[in-house]
């Protein structure tokens, strides 16, 4: 036998996926850790991480399967998903995704792994699509201004209700929300306000506005049983009440109703989902948020802007970011962080591709088939109690609601029981005529012959009034009538896409949020019908595929953090923090202990984390940190013996934002114990300790993850994301159910949960898939390796940076773990360069910048993950250190203080239209690294101006692109 063949198991190791997800091979491996002075990656362990947080029980996790068997079981899953013809309605629907947006959208890396738009330069393209969807959602709702999406409907409204407690003159503390409002919505609504010491009354507005003193009303437009009603009056008791008024919208129906700003509504709010965006079990789906102008400052979320670039030409950038929790803290306008942008991209694309007459063909056509179905319903003899509506019927059914749900289910059509006597039936974009004929089926009666629908059609009377009908004109901004032809549409879409930088053009090493791999594989089930086209409130026994996800994914998450429960409900980290606290807080209650209310947070923590704890109704105490980055134990201490009887909970990351495995985490959890306060951890960095540390079993009481950074769903321009959080046993009862769906939380008790905290009842279910591949594929000693790869890579690049950057903060042999801050504090004194002029001329050598001042002002923190090979490290160090002799060039007086290649950085091609005057030539403008010469990236753009985008806020899409005067 020959000596050089093979072994069988060698060749059958080809299908492993760990090598394909982990940037570095053996030979790199080998090389970085030489640099190192380490001889094998486990030495890295022994070295770096403390060894009381390691985790020596074996993992249940042991098999890892191939790319292909991945998908072969999701397959198998996905059978398990039965998928009827949805007429549920409650704010789901049916849709559908024009192929053109999906193939060159959805299933495109150059839209789905880029950043949040932090960096405006290198974020033309997304910017823009997001002004598309404001401008849509503005033109609809008839408001001013409207945000770039928020996570849900329902968390729109809470978001809403709290804008309106900071506005309203009013000084009542009272809610009033509409009993014809999404249940979802009133439960989010009604949790939300528990914490803040709100009381939500839902109420029959024709009749109960008198009697109540109230801040905010929300109402639904149509309702969510289908009737229309002319809210003016309603509105008008509100104002004179000094309170403020959110109507919770449908967005297809405005594009035949008059919209809520000409009936005096403060907030729209509601879900962009059927504009192109599967319902995927219940999310994710970009929910906006417009109001008026003049409470701009006050809006959450993030909203696009229009600006100028150096060259005075229109750029855009994120508007008004000074309102985010990134500065305000405690005093922030909302927790949200990451939300919905790839969605409301989508959504957006959707309205540009369709324009004014393609939205109101589909409108009118959803409308025209309800008028329809519903004189049919009428023809056998049912009463439909709807008198104006656009797409829903209320139907009664006196005593029969439940077997003709039946019927309606076997002939595969699901429908809404709303109670004993009453059917919803809601139509969607996707209705047919047989749709219409199997539901008149359900409701035939014997003798009597089926209408016909052309006949029908012929004879019907438009059942909404001229007053309730849109009269104004929509979409009228160039960009929605110019790409109709899907060539048209693929070039727009790719012009932007090659507009900005994503994970597909370049390594993004942005500390704190994880931009790793997002795999093919990973993503391909979120494209399978029956895991796409699912309503979040099918019944249960038609979803069993989704329910096996669940189940295996809390599974996995379990046993990767040694907690007990998760929830999967919470749609982004700072939903995790808050719902995470809500928990806390409850279990404090129900132990008696409802004074304690005290949070302590690190001086170094993330902005959602006080955002979060003071809407969990908490009161926010810092904690200082020492001299190297870690938590001050004599502070805590203190804080802890002051606190002693009110202390609720400790906040705390690890490993912490500074990058460094801090030795006293079980200490401080100790210390926290004792005081009678719970542990939350903010698991943003949980890349740091998969497979090596298990939290709930050295501390922690409750974490959230966030898969969209350590679990592979991708950031999507700044969202989807998902946050769920894994908890001890004590803490298990409390995890959130939901209104609608039974069971959501098993091990609820005779205490209740902490409620709701997103429209659907499992989140953003369709992305769990992805997270579900990637675990399944790695297995615990692949995680494991991506740990030890993702700390090697950062460790490498803080040895190679250390020589030209100071390196912030290390550990007491100069380790660090997966990401590291450099100093820059000292170039603004020797050269008059910021960390802003270092991010900018980053673009010039083709990347996108890592995190800026954050979690330090003045520093720059670099997390490169496992996903980048010593390739792309090396050209990134490379970069920085030539740009560290850039600035070493100002310093010494060899290149211009004030004109410069950082200060004028980045170098747009628009200076190539002009005469050229600067101090330097133009290869060392726009090549400075020689080997970009055939991929060069080019921004579109120069340096943005913030200033003159603050004091001329504009948040619309512009009808002339050209330059912008003051
Ligand atoms: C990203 C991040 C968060 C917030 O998570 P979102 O999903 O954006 O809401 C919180 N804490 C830390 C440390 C983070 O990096």
């Amino acid at each position: 036998m020959s000596a050089k063949r093979p072994r069988l198991e060698q060749l059958e190791m080809r299908g492993s996926f760990v090598p394909r997800h982990i940037g570095p091979d053996r030979r790199q491996t080998e090389d970085m850790l030489a640099e190192l002075g380490l001889k094998q990656l486990e030495d890295l362990v022994e070295t770096i991480v403390p060894a009381n947080i390691l985790n020596h029980d074996v993992l249940k996790l042991t098999e890892t399967i191939s790319e292909r068997a991945v998908i072969k079981y999701l397959r198998k899953m996905r059978e398990r998903n039965k998928v009827l013809v949805s007429m549920i309605g409650m704010g789901f629907y049916d849709t559908i995704m024009p192929a053109v947006i999906k193939r060159n959208v959805l299933e495109n890396p150059g839209w789905y792994t880029a950043y949040t738009p932090y960096q405006a330069e290198v974020s033309q393209g997304r910017l823009e699509a997001l002004l598309n969807f404001q401008q849509a959602v503005i033109d609809l709702t008839g408001m001013e201004l409207a945000n770039a999406s928020l996570l849900d409907e329902a968390t729109a409204a809470a978001e809403a209700m709290t804008m309106s407690r900071r506005i309203a003159k009013s000084t009542a503390n009272v809610v009033l929300i509409d009993r014809d409002c999404h249940p979802q919505t009133i439960a989010v609504v009604q949790t939300r306000a528990a914490s803040l010491g709100y009381k939500v009354i839902p109420v029959d507005p024709l009749a109960d506005l008198d009697r109540h003193e109230f801040f905010a009303l929300i109402l639904q437009y149509p309702g969510s049983r289908g009737e229309i009603r002319d809210p003016t009056d309603i509105i008008a008791v509100a104002h004179r009440k000094q309170a403020l008024v959110t109507v919770a919208a449908d967005l297809l129906s405005l594009v035949l109703l008059r919209p809520p700003a000409h009936f005096g509504a403060d907030i729209v709010v509601g879900n962009a989902q059927r504009f192109g965006v599967p319902m995927g079990y219940g999310g994710p789906h970009a929910a906006f948020f417009a109001t008026r102008d003049e409470f701009k400052r006050s809006v959450p979320g993030r909203i696009i802007g229009v600006s100028r670039d150096s060259h005075g030409q229109i750029a855009l950038r994120m508007a008004l970011q000074t309102r985010e929790q990134h500065i305000r803290r405690d005093k922030a306008t909302s927790n949200i962080c990451t939300s919905q942008v790839l969605l409301a991209v989508i959504a957006g694309f959707y309205a540009v591709y369709h324009g004014a007459d393609g939205l109101r063909m589909i409108a009118g056509r959803v409308h025209r088939y309800a008028q329809i179905l519903a004189a049919g319903i009428a023809h056998y003899g049912h009463e439909v109690v709807n008198q104006i509506y656009f797409d829903t019927l209320l139907v009664r059914v006196p005593n029969r609601a439940k077997r003709l749900a039946a019927r309606a289910e076997e002939a595969g059509i699901n429908l809404r029981v709303i109670d004993a006597d009453h059917l919803g039936i809601s139509l969607d974009e996707t209705t047919t005529r047989n749709d219409l004929r199997a539901v008149w089926q359900v409701f035939s009666a014997p003798g009597r012959e089926m209408p016909d629908i052309n006949a029908l059609d012929k004879i019907l009377d438009e059942c909404i009034p001229d007053g309730l009908l849109r009269q104004d004109a929509i979409l009228q901004n160039p960009v929605f009538s110019r790409y109709h032809s899907e060539t048209e549409m693929m070039r727009y879409m790719r012009k932007l896409a090659r507009r900005d930088i994503a994970l597909d053009r370049a390594m993004i090493p942005l500390g704190s949020c994880t931009m790793k791999l997002n795999a093919a594989t990973e993503m391909q089930a979120i494209s399978f019908y029956e895991f796409a086209a699912m309503h979040p409130f099918a019944p249960l026994h038609q979803a069993q595929g989704y329910q096996q996800l669940f189940a295996e994914l809390e599974d996995m998450l379990c046993d990767l953090t040694g907690f007990d429960a998760f929830s999967l409900q919470p749609n982004a980290g700072s939903q995790g923090e808050y719902t995470g606290l809500l928990v806390i807080r409850k279990f404090h209650q129900v132990n008696g202990q409802g004074r304690r209310d005290i949070c302590l947070i690190p001086a170094s923590a993330h902005g959602t984390n006080p955002a979060s704890a003071v809407l969990a109704g908490l009161q926010v105490v810092v904690v200082a940190c020492d001299a190297n980055g870690n938590v001050s134990i004599d502070d805590l201490r203190d804080k802890l013996a002051k606190y002693h009887d009110t202390l609720a909970a400790l906040m705390i990351t690890y490993p912490s934002t500074h990058g460094v495995y801090e030795q006293a985490f079980c200490e401080i959890c100790d210390l926290v114990h004792q005081h009678g306060g719970q542990v939350y951890l903010d698991g943003a960095n949980f890349n740091a300790l998969v497979g090596l540390s298990r939290p709930g079993r050295i501390g922690a009481d409750v974490m959230h993850l966030n898969l969209h950074k350590t679990f592979c769903i991708p950031h999507g321009g700044g969202g989807p994301g998902v946050g769920p959080i894994g908890v001890r046993s004590h803490l298990a009862a409390f995890l959130p159910d939901h209104p609608v769906v039974d069971g959501v939380n098993p091990a609820k008790g005779e205490h209740g949960t902490v409620g709701t905290v997103s429209a659907a009842p499992w989140g953003s279910a369709s992305i769990l898939t992805i997270s579900w591949a990637y675990i399944a594929m790695m297995g615990a000693s692949g995680l494991k390796r991506a740990t030890l790869a993702a700390i090697l890579n950062a460790n490498y690049i803080a040895r190679n940076l250390a020589p030209h950057y100071p390196i912030l903060y290390t550990d007491a042999n100069g380790w660090i773990a997966h990401e590291c801050i450099i100093d820059c504090r000292e170039f603004k004194k020797t050269a008059g360069i910021t960390v802003e002029d270092i991010a900018k001329r980053l673009i010039d050598y083709g990347f996108h910048a890592p995190t800026v001042a954050f979690p330090v002002p003045d520093t720059l923190m670099i997390e490169p993950t496992e996903s980048e090979n010593k390739t792309e490290i090396d050209r990134f160090c490379a970069a920085m250190i030539a740009i560290r002799q850039e600035i070493r060039e100002i310093a010494l007086g060899l290149a211009d203080p004030d004109s410069n290649v950082l200060r004028n950085a980045p170098h747009s091609h628009r200076l190539l239209l002009e005469e050229w005057r600067l101090p330097y030539s133009k290869q060392k403008a726009f090549f400075p690294d020689s080997e970009q010469h055939d991929d060069k990236y080019w921004p579109p753009v120069g340096r943005i101006d913030n200033v003159y985008g603050d004091r001329h806020v504009m948040c619309s899409c512009p009808l002339d692109w050209g330059e912008t005067r003051d």
